[in-house]
């Protein structure tokens, strides 16, 4: 019986997973250009205290200004920043710039009625690869230093899933970061897979709750309990919350009653660049939230 040969597959070489892997690879080659080109812009969030709707600090939000394709969101590329291991390069120019950013913003803020009485932060965005490199606290220490800003003006975002990958070794170095006085925010709080037993050995000094939840809360109970659980276990760690995401006004009044103590999100402001971050923060102006919704 003569067997049928095998369908050749030669023929539909190179294909689609050979055309994704080029586009990586292109991509990648871009990134590094974008680098020397100094085309990344760092855009910044602003997070408020929901109580009185103070200005607390900002989120750093990385940018990309494509010379082609215009300004792209992180989504666009950050994936292909960390399995290349081009993101370090990203989180040190993200670093300097927000830390740069902050020494402008507390010029200003003597200008900023709305301003909430703890130090001014900036919270930056690091990857699970900044978290294995050796000299990563160090080289931190050294931005905060040639800037001569104190580290306590400074938080450190990273997720869940970047902790589990190598669980000592971040947690040795966010024990080094937390040692000089940075603060330390679990991000997508939530959406991860780290136990409860696992974080309470890490030096947290913020959760972010993700947005999924704050944008489910008001239909689903589900989510609310969820919630209110991060809430209850973020008070026995003696933790703050910062929920993501507050679009609506119903949004942040519920966390508020729930105790959530800041929020995030487009009802405060939209990410945006440092000029208008600037502008954003002299206009605080002394906590009213009719005031507050111009920003929005
Ligand atoms: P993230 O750290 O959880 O940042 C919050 C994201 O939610 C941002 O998206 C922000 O623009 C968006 N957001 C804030 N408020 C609202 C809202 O009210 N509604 C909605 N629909 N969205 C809101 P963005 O800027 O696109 O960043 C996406 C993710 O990319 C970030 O999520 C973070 O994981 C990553 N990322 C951003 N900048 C950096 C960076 O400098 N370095 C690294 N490694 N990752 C970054
Ligand atoms: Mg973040
Ligand atoms: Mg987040
Ligand atoms: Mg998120």
């Amino acid at each position: 019986d003569a067997v049928a040969p095998p369908p050749t597959t030669v023929r539909s070489l190179p294909g689609p997973a050979f055309d994704a892997a080029v586009a990586v690879l292109a991509l990648e080659r871009e990134i590094e250009r974008g680098l020397l080109r100094a085309e990344f812009e760092l855009f910044l969030q602003p997070i408020v205290a929901l109580r009185d709707r103070r200005l607390a600090g900002f989120e750093a939000l990385i940018r990309w200004n494509h010379p082609v394709r215009g300004l792209l969101a992180p989504a666009a590329f950050i994936p292909v920043a960390e399995s290349s291991g081009l993101v370090v390069q990203i989180t040190d120019r993200m670093l300097r710039e927000a830390v740069s950013a902050v020494r402008v913003l507390l010029a200003a803020r003597g200008a900023g009625e709305g301003c909430a009485d703890e130090p001014l932060f900036v919270s930056v965005n690091v990857s699970g690869h900044d978290l294995v490199q050796p000299g990563f606290a160090d080289g931190v220490m050294q931005i905060l230093a040639e800037a001569a800003l104190p580290p306590h003006h400074l938080k450190l975002e990273v997720t869940e899933s970047m902790l589990m990958k190598d669980p000592a070794r971040a947690g040795s170095i966010l024990d080094t970061c937390r040692r000089h006085g940075m603060g330390i925010a679990v991000d997508d709080f939530g959406t991860g897979y780290s136990s409860l037993s696992h974080l309470s050995t890490l030096p947290i000094t913020t959760l972010k709750i993700d947005r999924c939840f704050v944008q489910a809360m008001l239909g689903d109970p589900t989510s609310r309990k969820i919630v209110n659980t991060i809430r209850l276990l973020a008070r026995e760690l003696a933790i703050p919350i910062v929920a993501e995401g507050i679009e609506r006004e119903a949004e942040a009044a519920a966390l508020d009653a729930i105790g959530c103590e800041y929020g995030q999100g487009y009802l405060f402001g939209r990410p945006m660049p440092v000029t208008e971050a600037i502008v954003f923060l002299r206009a605080m102006p002394v906590p009213r939230i009719q005031a507050l919704r111009a920003y929005a």
